[in-house]
């Protein structure tokens, strides 16, 4: 198949119109949000969708995200109780997606047939314009089911081309991470994934929020609340392992001896050999270590070290939503 890729060039003047035909016609359509790129169909149309997964190689039971321009239309889709309509009106549109129970209807395939939907209003103009004029459109991350999601072009490039219609390539996408995934089917909201609106963030805007087990210890579940949390995620080809600094020294013979590439925040780089470092981001500004993670997940596949060692953050903000991706990219090492 032929891939067009439309490259937008100010984000003040979009013009979507072939990318919105696309989609109306049932195609698919890689387009950039403020968290990773997404790979969209209609949300209406299943043979579509049904498409989504054959090309990411998704599992059927791995529902999809639904992403709309406005808030009033979240709420046709969806139950929302009165007491969470502020708060969603205050957040939104942004990098969080809501589970809530499901009113309109929607191909099987969208849901996974579960009774609740994953709703999200993203912020980045060229999503929303997309949502605007297209929408409602299902879409995962615009990658190969297991692979790091993509976070600029290339990468969905590197995925995609010749097996989608078009790439919409806006650059970088500011966050970097996936969006947090808050559940409010229920009584108490529960966190299904960390992402940019961070634990701490929830907590003020909620109040009492739930953290389940699979996500402090960032564990693949069994029998997951939401399907796709028992996928392996992120992963290079190549290990990826999880080393605490007071270990440093051990880690640094090791990774020598094996042709390891260590990697750490740009305040840690002095404590390793140059040679084999290279830099996360910085701890004074932790958004930019989510905006290069998986951009440098990619990366180790293609440079000519072995063994990718990262140092482990302390788990708070951002970088608690960090450390969840690594964690399920790589092991941490017990010395
Ligand atoms: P991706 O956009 O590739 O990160 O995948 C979307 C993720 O959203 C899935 O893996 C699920 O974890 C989550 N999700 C979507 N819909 C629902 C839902 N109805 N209930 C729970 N989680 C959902
Ligand atoms: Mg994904």
């Amino acid at each position: 198949m032929e891939t067009k890729i439309l490259k937008i060039k100010t984000l003040s003047d979009i013009d979507i119109s072939y990318p919105c035909k696309v989609i109306k016609s049932g195609g698919l359509v890689a387009f950039p949000t403020e968290t990773v790129y997404g790979l969209g169909a209609s949300a209406s149309n299943g043979e579509a969708v049904d498409k989504i997964f054959k090309v990411k190689g998704r599992a059927k039971d791995n529902p999809l995200i639904v992403h709309v321009a406005f808030v009033d239309t979240l709420y046709e889709i969806g139950e929302v109780n009165e007491k969470y309509r502020k708060v969603i009106e205050q957040i939104t549109p942004g990098p969080i997606t809501f589970v809530i129970r499901k009113k309109a209807s929607f191909p099987k395939n969208v849901t996974a047939s579960l009774n609740t939907v994953g709703v999200r209003i993203p912020a980045h103009p060229v999503a929303r314009k997309l949502c605007e004029y297209a929408g409602p459109i299902a879409a995962p991350s615009a990658n190969l089911s297991g692979k790091p999601s993509p976070t600029d072009a290339s990468a969905v490039i590197e995925d995609l081309f010749g097996k989608i219609e078009c790439i919409i390539d806006a650059g970088n996408t500011p966050f970097g991470i996936e969006s947090t995934i808050i559940d409010l089917s229920g009584d108490i909201p529960i966190i299904l994934r960390p992402g940019p609106i961070t634990i701490e963030k929830l907590h003020e805007l909620f109040g009492e929020v739930i953290i389940p087990d699979f996500v402090k210890n960032a564990k693949t579940v069994e029998t997951p609340k939401a399907p796709g949390m028992k996928y392996r995620h992120y992963a290079p080809e190549k290990p990826v392992y999880i080393f605490e600094r007071k270990n440093r020294k051990k880690i640094i013979e090791i990774a020598h001896k094996e042709k390891g590439v260590i990697l750490c925040p740009k305040e840690h780089k002095r404590f390793y050999p140059g040679d084999m470092v290279v830099v996360l981001g910085s701890l004074e500004n932790p958004y930019t270590i989510a905006q290069n993670l998986f951009r440098l997940l990619r990366q180790i596949d293609k440079m000519d070290f072995q063994i990718a060692y990262v140092e482990k953050l302390e788990e708070r903000g951002i970088l608690f939503s960090v450390m969840n991706r690594l964690k399920k990219a790589g092991l941490e090492v017990k010395l």
